[in-house]
């Protein structure tokens, strides 16, 4: 049966549900508070993808049981979430978890590609990630997420320094890593692009977007209603000051959240409280310089991971994008500027001067994720509420599959795969 469908949130979540719910025929209007389709979590990520990537941090964990490289701050909540995270990666529950997220990686990864192919998008991504270790405990802790990849398929094969510069030519010969291994399945994508075009693709299907629209509050039932205020600019420029006259309440047969961070006191409000903490991160993108001799860009053809420091450092078109995601939790002005020196640092050890750093631009994102590392996808409990939320870093990598996996749901179609573990009844066990 055909449902008029929110989605709350425009991101690369949002716009991907969006469009699946519309292909699957429903009537589908997207509220966003800004002005712009990707404009927060979704705006500037890494952008990598495939199994390897999503499986990342549990494989880590299965090499000295801790967090791998994020800062837990000074919040007490954080370190709640981080007890959390490491009960969630205790030994004894690891193959069914990771079992879980290869699955819906794998699906997501053949989801985006399918796209890419019916519908024809054009946007800037390149396969194959060359992972490099710099010293000889860090090489410990990579072989022991390769071994976690060998067990779960995920393709891959151990690189010998000199076939590096074959991968990547671009490598400085004179900090040669201590051991490589290359990843051909994993990609790396201009995620912010690749939600652009499907937000064309969404608007031929009838898809209704609504910028600067805030919604304030859900009234959960049969036919849900979204309170919704408006966040366009007043005239002179800053936030509308007529809030009475801005408010609005519309009604549905399903709401979707889609809305990462923000969705998160709507749905408390409706007495979901979620276990989730605020990953923090950054990127530089900055513009690749030309070989003086031979006039090609220098720097990455894909991407490279540091595997000790878990930043990547990817080939988006004539630019390369240095990011990593280093805390839990809103992260002070200080922190912020050693979290990018971290990244040119790593740049400048890989690549040193493949790019201008003088035109470089900077970006912090942030995105919710629970300890199990898994998003919520289908219904909430709360009755006409959907979920699609709850990425951390791996939300492109994702999205595509989240997607139709709650399309699936709402539409009461039998899934491509076995979706059991995503939904929110795991935070009752
Ligand atoms: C430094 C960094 C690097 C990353 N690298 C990778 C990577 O390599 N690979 C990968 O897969 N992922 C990566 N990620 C994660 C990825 O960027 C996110 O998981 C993904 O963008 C989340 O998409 P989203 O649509 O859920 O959230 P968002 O893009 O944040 O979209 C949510 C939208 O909802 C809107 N919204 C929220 N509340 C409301 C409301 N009440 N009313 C109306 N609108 C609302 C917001 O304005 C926002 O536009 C990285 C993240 C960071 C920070």
């Amino acid at each position: 049966m055909t449902k008029h469908i929110a989605v709350i949130g425009a991101g690369v979540v949002g716009v991907t549900s969006a469009y699946e719910l519309a292909a699957a025929g429903h009537t589908v209007s997207v509220f966003e508070r800004g002005g712009t389709i990707g404009g927060a979590a979704s705006f500037a990520p890494a952008g990598m993808d495939g199994p390897g990537w999503a499986l990342g941090w549990s494989a880590l964990s299965t090499c000295g049981g801790r967090l791998p490289r994020v800062s837990l701050g000074a919040h007490p909540q954080n370190w709640v979430w981080g007890a959390r995270w490491l009960h969630a990666h205790r030994r004894s529950a690891l193959p069914l978890l990771q079992q879980r997220v290869r699955r819906l990686a794998v699906y997501s990864l053949e989801r985006t590609q399918e796209l890419t192919r019916s519908l024809k998008l054009e946007f800037e991504h390149s396969t194959g990630v060359l992972v490099l270790s710099r010293s000889a405990a860090e090489t410990k802790r990579m072989n022991a997420a390769l071994a976690a990849f060998e067990q779960l398929g995920v393709p891959h094969r151990r690189v010998a320094v000199d076939e590096c510069l074959v991968v990547e030519p671009g490598l400085h010969v004179e900090s040669p890593p201590d051991a490589a291994a290359y990843l051909p399945q994993e990609g790396t994508a201009n995620c912010r692009e690749f939600t652009h075009l499907m937000r064309q693709h969404a608007d031929r299907l009838g898809v209704r977007f609504v910028f600067h629209t805030q919604v304030a509050a859900i009234s959960a039932g049969e036919r849900p209603v979204l309170t919704l205020r408006s966040t366009a600019p007043s005239a002179t420029g800053g936030p509308a000051h007529d809030l009475a006259a801005t408010v609005e309440r519309a009604t549905f047969d399903a709401i979707v959240v889609c809305g990462a961070l923000g969705s998160l006191p709507l749905l408390a409000a409706c007495g979901l409280r979620l276990p989730m903490a605020a990953l923090q991160g950054h990127s530089v993108t900055l513009p690749l310089r030309l070989d003086d001799v031979t006039a090609q860009s220098v720097g990455p053809r894909s991407a490279v991971i540091d595997a000790g420091e878990r930043i990547s450092i990817t080939r988006s078109g004539s630019r390369v994008r240095v990011a990593a995601v280093s805390r839990l939790g809103r992260q002070p002005v200080a922190d912020e500027r050693a979290a990018s020196q971290r990244l040119y640092r790593a740049l400048d050890h890989w690549f040193p001067g493949c790019a201008r750093v003088s035109q470089s631009q900077h970006w912090a994102g942030s995105c919710p994720a629970l300890p199990d590392g898994l998003p919520l996808i289908g219904a909430s409990g709360i009755p006409g509420v959907w979920l699609n939320l709850g990425h951390g870093d791996t939300g492109w990598a994702m999205a595509c599959g989240s997607a139709r996996v709650l399309a699936d749901a709402i539409t009461q179609r039998t899934p491509d795969i076995d979706v059991d573990g995503l939904g929110v009844e795991r935070l009752r066990g």
